[in-house]
Formats: C-alpha cells, structure tokens, sequence
C-alpha cells in the first residue's frame, strides 16, 4: 500500500476500540498473552472482501473464550462491524486476505491464578492473502508423522503454540510441508490443519473432541460431501491406515485442502493428488467463488 505521494502507508490494525497503524499498536509487557501465552485467537480467510464462514469462526472464539474462562462482552454484531472495517480500511474490499484476531486475558501483576479485574486485550489484523503455491496442488506435498505431545485440550484455540510450532518446524527441517501428528496409534490432525483420508472411495476424518482443533475448513469440507453425496465417516484413524490410504488431504482456513503425496518419505497412491481430493477442491473453489 502506498500513499499519494509514493510513500508506505502501514497497515492499520485493531486494538482495544481504536484502528492504529501497525507501529503505534502498543500492549503491555504485563499482559498475560504475553506473560502466558494467556488467550484465543481465530484466523478468517476474506475472498473478495467477504469474510469466509465468519459466524462459525465467532461461535468457536466464543466456545473457546468460554472455555478458558475469559469474560469478554462483545457481540457477534460488534466482531462483524470491526473486522468488516479493517477489511475495508486496509484496502481488502475486493481482495483475498486474512483476517487474524486474538483475545487475551489482558494486563495483571504476574500470578497463575486468573486476576479478578484484568481488561481483555483484543487485536485484530488483517494481511495479503497468500496464495498457496500452484505446484503444492499439482504436486501434492511431502509429511512426516510425529508423535502428538500436545496437551489433552487441542480443541481450545490458544495461542500458546509452542508444541505446534517445534512440530512444524521439524517437519521443515526435514524437507516435508507439515507434520502429521500421531497419538496413542492414532493419527490426529496437522500442526496447523485438520486431517482427512481417502480408503476404497470412503471420505474418513477423526472426530472432533480433545485432541484436535474442530476446524472450519474440516466442517465445511463435510457439508459439501453431504451436499454432493460423497460418502464420509468421522472415525479415528489408525496409524497402519493413515499408511495405507489411497490419499491424505490436509485443510485449513488460509491454505483449503492440500493433497499429500508422501508420508515419511513413502508415496502415497502413486504419488499424485487424487481424484476425490480434485472433485472435493473443485467444490470448495466453487463455494468460494459463489460467495
Ligand atoms: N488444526 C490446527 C492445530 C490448526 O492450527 C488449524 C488452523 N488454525 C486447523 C486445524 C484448521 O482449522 P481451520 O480450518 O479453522 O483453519
């Protein structure tokens, strides 16, 4: 972005009321986001400035400010109206962005126990949509499995992202683009997405509960499986199954389904995308661009 004169004009972010440009946004060093990785966040993809399943991103931070017990009296409405204003004043109205908010407990004298009168710290910002590399598609990417030592919680949206962030990088380390985690034989989701597996035409996901983050991609892949009659089961998915899929698919919300052509260095199929990961990419571009 730039100003009339030539110069950078920096992105405008949203935090406690006021839309600030980015160098000006400012938290204490006492706040518990910062203190204790204390607080939510959701991230909403924007295509052509419109706020992708925006309600159901807003029912989880609820669910999740719920769940960690964070006070915060702020409608849907009010959430709708702000995030549609950083869209517009960054310049998004008819582009693809994403759209990043987080909620933490706000500034207290460092103790564990939940302070009785923090104000919530609330952020939100919105960046260029990064457009997933076309040979990622065509290509399918490269995982590896790890062994899923997150906490029993992972269906709460915190951004204490330590444990997902080694387990990305690991698998970068090793020349894959994400690492499919694995607990008790199972396998879960991604670091960053949710897990899907292809087995004789059955479209199989595990089922949402503590050890995977209920992912909106995930519900809206389902939805269009039940809307085109493409048959699906949540169920667990055994390590020796995840092995010997037909395909793997990953979704998330900025990056939509990924098809994954290696796991552990071993192809998968024959090592091409397959073809319900075509049909179900088609449907979700197309729900896109009805939007
Ligand atoms: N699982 C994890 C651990 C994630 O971090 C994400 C993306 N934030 C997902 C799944 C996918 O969720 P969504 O489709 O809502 O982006």
């Amino acid at each position: 972005m730039t100003n009339r004169d030539g110069s950078a004009t920096s992105m405008l972010v949203f935090l406690n009321g006021k839309y600030l440009p980015v160098e000006q946004a400012q938290v204490s060093v006492l706040d518990r986001g910062f203190i204790f990785g204390d607080g939510i966040y959701e991230v909403i993809p924007v295509y052509n400035g419109k706020l992708l399943r925006l309600d159901q991103h807003l029912d989880r931070l609820k669910k999740n400010l719920d769940a960690i017990r964070l006070n915060l009296s702020m409608s849907a409405g009010q959430w709708e109206e702000i995030l549609n204003e950083l869209v517009q004043c960054n310049g998004y109205a008819d582009k693809n962005a994403g759209v990043y908010l987080q909620v933490t407990r706000g500034a207290a004298p460092r103790e564990h126990s939940l302070p009785d009168d923090s104000k919530p710290t609330v952020f939100a910002m919105c960046n260029p949509a990064v457009a997933v590399a076309p040979e990622l598609s065509e290509q399918g990417v490269a995982t590896i499995t790890l062994e899923d030592y997150r906490w029993k919680n992972c269906h709460i949206k915190s951004i204490s992202l330590l444990p997902n962030v080694l387990l990305r990088q690991q698998a970068v380390d090793s020349g894959a683009v994400e690492s499919i985690l694995i607990r008790d034989d199972c396998a879960t989701e991604g670091s960053a997405s949710n897990l899907f597996i292809v087995q004789h035409g059955l479209l199989i996901t595990p089922p949402k509960g503590p050890f995977l983050l209920p992912g909106i991609t995930r519900d809206l892949i389902l939805e269009l499986a039940s809307e085109n009659n493409i048959v699906y089961k949540e169920q667990v998915i055994k390590e020796f199954e995840l092995r010997g899929a037909d395909e793997i698919w990953l979704s998330s919300s900025l990056k939509d389904i990924l098809p994954v052509t290696s796991l552990d260095g071993k192809k998968i199929s024959n090592g091409t995308p397959g073809p319900l990961w075509r049909t179900m990419n088609d449907l979700l571009q197309d729900f896109k661009s009805r939007l």
